[in-house]
């Protein structure tokens, strides 16, 4: 059974069938999905999603990307909605310096903000970036605390320095199914950090509706397609597909603490 720990099932043509991809992810061995929210408005529509079915698990927090109409009253509706039942994580939040403007002061602010709920939450994060490797590093090193702070970088994208300190704080890394496209100089390197990483680091996630694996490619994205990107994992780690799922999923029930 697998564990998708990204999939934006809040999205409004997703959500509007919900049942039907759901169908589909238990079909293809999908026990559980996460569902991460970007903004504090969605982070009120992931908590009234995940509570209405069984398999779904929702994380809460304002993604920076999304931060033009940033209010400092959203990060106190996020501790709120931490506290929600099916919540088991703050994300997904980070830092990017690819979509432009961006402002970085405002971006660390609101990470380390919600770094703070997340260890005051006793809940893990989900951490994105997209070229700002150095600063989210130095921050997660601040922030650290001797292991209150936990988590996931998800859609991993730094390099085999910054795998090798994830492993030794106790981190996990996931890859999307972009790591089953033709190889570039990414994904070589991606390779190299998968078959470094111990697997009892790693999760697997979709990041749906983005980055669909191979035979996919140029599609949407689902929840019922992470098998080809477990496929290629297992692959790079030389074990089976089986074994796999079964150290992530446990990876990913410990983590999140889902039951
Ligand atoms: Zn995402």
């Amino acid at each position: 059974m697998f564990i998708d720990t990204h999939a934006h099932l809040n999205y409004p043509d997703i959500a509007a069938n919900i049942s039907e991809f759901l169908m589909r992810a238990e079909d293809s061995g999908v026990e559980s999905i996460i569902v991460p929210a970007t903004t504090y408005r969605t982070s009120l529509d992931v908590v009234e999603l995940v509570q209405k079915h069984k398999m779904l698990w929702g994380a809460v927090g304002i993604h920076p990307t999304e931060l033009r109409d940033f209010d400092e009253k959203h990060l106190e509706g996020i501790e709120v909605l931490a506290k929600e039942s099916k919540v088991v994580a703050i994300g997904e939040i980070g830092l990017d310096y690819y979509w432009e403007p961006y402002d970085k002061e405002l971006q660390r602010h609101v990470l380390v903000e919600q770094f703070r709920i997340a260890k005051s939450a006793l809940l893990p994060v989900i951490v994105h970036n997209r070229n700002s490797t150095d600063d989210l590093m130095d921050i997660v090193r601040a922030e650290y605390e001797g292991g209150a702070l936990r988590g996931q970088f998800h859609s991993f994208s730094a390099g085999l320095k910054e795998a090798a300190e994830c492993v030794k704080i106790g981190f996990y890394i996931s890859f999307t199914g972009n790591i089953t496209y033709k190889p570039n100089a990414g994904t070589l390197t991606a390779y190299e950090i998968v078959k470094n990483t111990p697997v009892d680091n790693l999760l697997l996630e979709t990041d749906t509706p983005y980055l669909p694996p191979v035979p996919y490619r140029g599609k949407q994205n689902e929840p019922s397609y992470i098998k080809y990107t477990a496929q290629k994992l297992a692959d790079l780690k030389e074990v089976s597909i089986e074994s796999f799922a079964e150290v992530t999923t446990n990876n990913a029930r410990s983590l999140f603490k889902l039951s």
